[in-house]
């Protein structure tokens, strides 16, 4: 089996609101992706986000470093084409970011082909017995744009839903008025609801210490993103200092990276996204190093979900399932499917990542 074309493409994709994080605030979401076909017939798609930029670095990098390179090889050498792109064109200027988003795609698409050709989803293909439904949470109601009261609602209607486990943002400009909202949100969804909050980096050490103990009144099932995303030392002391436990891993690029978090205790739920560490091969290697330290596996959304369904029922130690099923609703031909704070259990051949051909020709730009 021989790969004899890789095309890339960038999808740029309305949401149905402005919403913002402690970060940023937006309305489009991006997906630069790879069709890689073969001389079999089979193709495979795979993807990675962003938010409304930076897609066409990941494009440019996809078509100047790694496509002319894998023109001609075997997608079943998956492992070791992973390694020699990454040891290849990009190494000088890469290793992390743009480079492992875009190394993402290829391996990703490569996964998807040879799970197609097996004729099986890729949980089953990467030896996952895992049939059951997946349990979930949803993102998708505790953004900072939210007002206290449409925050309320919001998470009131996830609960309508089924939903049992919910996550919202705090970071905002007064650390008072985020104790607030989580406690708003904690007295309308009740005790026995899981809640998760979300910090998107924007608190320094102390802050965090103060804050992240104070929030620890609402009975949180984790702190997640703190601190910077590169600092190691500080979310070890800070992880000292608090009774919750500390969620990160969606802007960790490298195994590397994972190891020094997880051997130096300074993370609790490993948030590994194929989509940013590089694909399905290298989370297979943090899954298990975070397996190793006893360590949970939740991954973060940002594939939207369609290849974490499969990660999750194929390795031992994953938990929670990040979804956010408003976003990019349309954009999929086999989009993830929910049920009663389930995800249900994909059994399409291949690894949930082809675009429908009509949310190409609308959203394609180039
Ligand atoms: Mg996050």
């Amino acid at each position: 089996m021989k790969i004899t074309k890789c095309e890339s493409m960038l999808l740029h994709v309305p949401m149905q609101r402005e919403i913002a994080d402690s970060m940023q605030a937006f309305t489009h979401i991006e997906f630069a992706a790879v069709r890689i076909e073969t001389d079999t017939g089979i193709a495979g798609t795979g993807y990675t986000l962003t938010v409304g930029a930076g897609g066409a670095s990941i494009q440019s990098a996809l078509d100047t470093l790694f496509c002319p390179h894998i023109v001609g090889r075997n997608p079943y050498d998956v492992r070791e084409i992973w390694y020699d792109l990454y040891h290849g064109k990009s190494h000088w200027v890469g290793r992390s970011g743009i480079t492992t988003m875009a190394q993402a795609c290829i391996d990703m698409a490569l996964w998807d082909i040879i799970a197609k050709t097996a004729q099986q989803p890729l949980w089953r293909m990467l030896g996952g017995g895992r049939a059951e439904d997946v349990p979930i949470y949803n993102t998708d109601a505790g953004w900072l744009s939210l007002d206290r009261t449409a925050l309320q609602d919001e998470m009131k209607g996830l609960l309508d839903e089924g939903y049992t486990a919910v996550k919202m943002k705090v970071g905002g400009p007064d650390p008072a008025e985020d104790y607030r909202r989580v406690k708003a949100v904690r007295e309308v969804v009740g005790d026995d609801v899981t809640l998760m909050v979300d910090v998107n980096q924007k608190w320094d050490l102390v802050t965090a210490q103060i804050w992240g103990h104070k929030l620890g009144d609402f009975d949180l099932t984790w702190l997640e993103e703190p601190l910077h995303p590169d600092d190691v030392t500080a979310h070890r002391k800070l992880r000292t200092k608090l009774q919750t436990p500390i969620a990160l891993g969606e802007h960790v690029y490298t195994t590397p990276a994972f190891r020094d978090f997880i051997q130096d205790e300074a993370v609790d739920i490993v948030q590994v996204d194929v989509t940013r560490v590089g694909g399905v091969t290298p989370f297979l290697e943090v899954a298990a190093l975070a397996h190793a330290y006893g360590l949970k596996v939740c991954p973060h959304a940002g594939d939207m979900s369609q290849v974490h369904q499969h990660m999750v029922r194929a390795i031992p130690n994953s938990w929670l399932l990040e979804v956010i099923p408003a976003w990019a609703d349309d954009v999929f031909r086999d989009r993830i499917q929910l049920e009663d704070g389930k995800n249900l259990t994909p059994m399409e051949p291949g690894a949930s990542t082809e675009f429908r051909e009509e949310a190409v020709a609308e959203y394609r730009v180039a």
